[in-house]
């Protein structure tokens, strides 16, 4: 019997109920159908979630690949990471500049180095080693993403300048996989990494449970993120939602916001956030195609 496939996206913690977000909503309706589809047809749970993530990295909508924050000397530097849970390998990127796809060049840290992170210019010698895209032209390739106005980019407490996209699926021969990016937060230090690259923090995925995290970094380092939530599950007894409710209570707790998409091998799904809103879609065989915003 094969599993329930199912995916689950999100493109950050953090929208403003005044703003219009129908270009992500209809962004994100076309790329669930399309993961759901792959997954339907038997792609891999990684496959599909480094797909995923780059349609939004390419998208410009998200604070990811060309919607990315620039940070205080006005250079974007991209954090990502993957991981395969069936084969309990992970890779990711941190600080890197010049990468069209950074969620691809975390693949390739999963794939062709004994490493889980690798960080800034030996990010970037991966990549290019990899034949993988590098940006040519910054100011063509950069641009605002939908819902951040250019004055935010000045009020770091604005709770929107800020953003990243993931995906967590399960494919069916049972195998989950997570997959998270990010341009961080708009005026960051140069050099800042917060959660998203850090596996079992940002990102993670094994046999069990696949999550991406999506909010203040800081926070979510501070309250273990990810595998936060698998030990509740793990240790505790805690349900998946439970789990991820209590991981965000420690969130909110020490100051931070956000949100987590999650799910489990039997093809149960989670979609939890603290935070004004968090662009999210999920579908699979157990689940119509849902888009939500608010
Ligand atoms: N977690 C990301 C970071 O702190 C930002 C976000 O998800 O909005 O870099």
């Amino acid at each position: 019997m094969p599993h329930p496939h199912v995916i689950a996206l999100h493109g950050g913690a953090g929208v403003h109920p005044a703003r219009d977000y129908s270009e992500v909503e209809a962004h994100l309706a076309v790329l669930v159908r399309e993961c759901d589809a792959l997954l339907a047809n038997g792609a891999s749970a990684i496959d599909v979630v480094e797909r995923a993530v780059e349609a939004m990295e390419a998208s410009g909508l998200y604070v990811a690949g060309r919607g990315s924050a620039p940070n205080d000397r006005g250079e974007v530097e991209s954090d990502a990471a993957i991981m395969d849970g069936a084969r309990m390998r992970a890779g990711g990127v941190c600080a890197a500049v010049g990468l069209v796809h950074p969620i691809s060049a975390a693949r390739a840290v999963l794939e062709h180095t004994p490493h889980v992170l690798i960080a800034g210019a030996g990010a970037r010698r991966l990549a290019e080693e990899q034949g993988l895209a590098l940006v040519q032209d910054s100011a063509a390739h950069y641009r605002l993403p939908v819902g951040v106005e250019a004055e935010e980019l000045l009020q770091l407490d604005s709770g929107l300048a800020h953003g990243t996209v993931g995906a967590v699926a399960l494919d069916r021969q049972g195998r989950l996989a997570a997959a998270t990016s990010t341009g961080g937060l708009f005026g960051k230090r140069a050099g800042r990494v917060g959660d998203t690259p850090l596996t079992g923090i940002g990102n993670w995925a094994d046999g069990d449970i696949a999550v991406s995290c999506t909010g203040i970094g800081e926070a979510f380092i501070y309250a273990g993120g990810a595998r936060d939530i698998v030990a509740r599950v793990a240790y505790g007894g805690a349900s998946l939602d439970d789990a991820c409710e209590a991981m965000l209570a420690t969130v909110a707790r020490l100051h931070g916001d956000g949100g987590v998409i999650a799910i489990d091998c039997s093809g149960a799904v989670t979609l939890k956030f603290n935070s004004p809103g968090m662009k999210r879609a999920v579908a699979g065989a157990n689940y119509q195609p849902f888009v939500a915003i608010i």
